[in-house]
């Protein structure tokens, strides 16, 4: 029921239309009996977000795309780990001081730990924010990481941040990796009919993971199925990245069976 108590939760991003943040989140409140909404606000200006999220009294806020890395400058704190990836995904409003974090780090992480990374060869093709977010992630579980990217000044520069080997996109046919991590837009709409690696490099043994959920069978899983390979879908890391979200913002560990029911019913 909403009613004058109820507590505005929310994401702000450019374009947000096809985001599932709402279907995740309100179902985790109503599963929870938690007195709270959370909308999607497509915005123009991340100052004038975080200004609304004052003025409103917003209590927590998803940030999507474009906004993860110029968010940072308008919030009161920032979690050393969001700060040494250079993103904040989530803002926590705590008594009108506004703290940031960086959830999709640990939540890249999620899907892999069962299959062990530590020691394995990790390649993350891409370098943009869900890049530092995975590349992060990979590193605090000791894998040997190898990023790949199509603008090589920024691929080589995340390389440096977390002690990896960079090799330029022409080159990736020539590494031999046992996880391979897509974390570029391609093979999301609409780019969807584009692929990320080259499947002649992939090989049956290989964990082949997309970061991309929409659509969540992207060209690269369905070549990487086809090869053999083990395969994890974007909405794991998606589900895990709100999961940690909800648990910031209410205390309240979510069922993330129910998140992750709530997509799947929904087109
Ligand atoms: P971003 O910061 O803009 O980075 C985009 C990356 O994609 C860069 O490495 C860019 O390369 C590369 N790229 C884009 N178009 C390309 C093309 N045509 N050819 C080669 N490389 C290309 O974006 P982001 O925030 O990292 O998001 C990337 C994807 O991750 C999105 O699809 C987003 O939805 C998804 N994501 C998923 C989750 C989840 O929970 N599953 C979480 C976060 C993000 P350059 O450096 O050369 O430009």
């Amino acid at each position: 029921m909403i009613d004058a108590a109820t507590r505005l939760y929310c994401v702000f991003g450019n374009p947000v239309r096809h985001s599932k943040g709402p279907l995740i989140h309100n179902e985790a409140f109503k599963d929870k009996g938690i007195n709270a909404v959370y909308l999607a606000f497509e915005v123009q200006d991340a100052a004038k977000a975080v200004q609304a999220v004052r003025t409103l009294d917003i209590q927590g806020a998803s940030v999507t795309i474009p906004f993860k890395e110029s968010i940072m400058a308008h919030i009161d704190w920032i979690d050393p780990l969001a700060r040494a990836i250079g993103a904040v995904n989530t803002i926590v409003n705590e008594d009108g001081v506004l703290k940031g974090y960086n959830t999709d780090c640990l939540a890249a992480v999620v899907p892999l730990v069962p299959l062990g990374i530590s020691g394995k060869t990790v390649c993350i093709v891409g370098a943009g924010g869900a890049a530092r977010a995975v590349a992060h992630g990979i590193a605090a579980e000791n894998g040997d990481i190898i990023i790949t990217n199509r603008t090589e000044q920024k691929g080589q520069a995340l390389a440096e941040t977390v002690n990896a080997r960079f090799i330029p996109a022409n080159e990736v046919t020539k590494i031999q990796a046992d996880v391979v991590i897509n974390t570029t837009s391609i093979g999301m709409i609409p780019k969807a009919d584009q692929i990320s690696f080259p499947p002649d490099a992939l090989t049956s043994d290989m964990v082949v993971m997309d970061v991309v959920y929409a659509p969540l069978r992207t060209r690269l899983l369905d070549a990487a199925q086809q090869k053999g390979c083990t395969t994890i879908d974007g909405l794991s890391m998606f589900i895990a990245q709100a999961a940690a979200q909800f648990e910031l913002w209410t205390g309240i560990t979510p069922d993330t069976d129910v998140m992750r029911g709530n997509i799947l019913t929904t087109d």
